[in-house]
């Protein structure tokens, strides 16, 4: 039926689209595209030639009176971004609340989020998290949210760009300490993709010395704050006591 389709697609590895993905690409009679020439490689690979139009933070508004003239033609649209889930941290949600008010059907299809696949494989706590994009570029910026943030129970997810990730993980050792665990992961679903974990300043220390750790796609996650009561007995104290009860009768 009439739609307007948000399709995920692959965060690197192009084995990770899906084929209602494929199907739905194929059968929509427009993309909207964050950057056209960008998705035409991709749409490409998979032999897809529909229409494409591009949707970016800048026309978006615009743009959306269009696809919302092309839905009430019962013509149905795609909306993809340059890799992973469009609006997370990507164009697209004025498209979708303008098709929303408009009365026009929206339907996702799950696939590919950075965010959702790294958590997945850090071994942090992922019954609650809060998933916060991109730290502010500015230093005292960056500070004020993670300063906002340090008491927060909740697992923390931020996107990280390569140029930035020294200065962030420096400013998480200044905001909420050199004991706080991290992981990064890097060039996930990708050749080099890598977890790195362990306290803030010593994932600072290692990244810092080791060029190769700075290149590539970055999510970046924090431990939340843990309350005395969760450090109420030491993880030492807990192997011991583990040792010992194997010794018992
Ligand atoms: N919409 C995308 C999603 O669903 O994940 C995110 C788009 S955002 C503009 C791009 C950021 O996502 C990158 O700077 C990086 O932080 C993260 N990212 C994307 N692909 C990644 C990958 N393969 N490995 C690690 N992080 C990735």
């Amino acid at each position: 039926s009439v739609a307007l389709y948000i399709v995920p697609t692959p965060i690197g590895n192009l084995g990770d689209i899906s084929s209602r993905a494929l199907e739905v690409l194929n059968q929509v009679s427009l993309i909207a595209c964050e950057d056209t020439r960008h998705s035409g490689k991709l749409l490409s690979h998979f032999g897809i030639e529909t229409r494409k139009t591009a949707l970016h933070d800048h026309n978006e508004r615009d743009r959306a009176q269009g696809i919302i003239q092309k839905l009430a033609n019962g013509e149905s649209v795609a909306l993809i971004s340059d890799a992973g889930t469009p609006l997370i941290s990507d164009p697209g949600y004025h498209l979708v609340s303008q098709v929303r008010e408009a009365g026009f059907k929206v339907v996702p299809l799950p696939g590919p989020c950075a965010a959702i696949t790294a958590l997945s494989a850090s071994g942090l706590p992922s019954d609650r998290f809060s998933f916060e994009g991109f730290l502010p570029a500015k230093e005292k910026g960056r500070l004020d949210k993670l300063t906002e943030l340090k008491e927060d129970p909740r697992t923390l997810i931020f996107y990280e760009s390569p140029h930035r990730i020294v200065h962030s993980l420096t400013s998480i050792v200044a905001a909420l300490g050199g004991d706080r665990q991290v992981v990064m992961a890097r060039e996930v679903t990708k050749t080099f993709e890598t977890f790195l974990s362990g306290p803030a300043a010593e994932v600072l220390a290692t990244v810092s010395e080791d060029p190769n750790q700075q290149k590539g796609e970055i999510v970046l996650m924090c431990h939340g704050h843990r309350t005395d009561e969760d450090a109420g007995v030491p993880a030492q104290a807990l192997e011991t006591l583990k040792l010992l009860s194997q010794e018992l009768p």
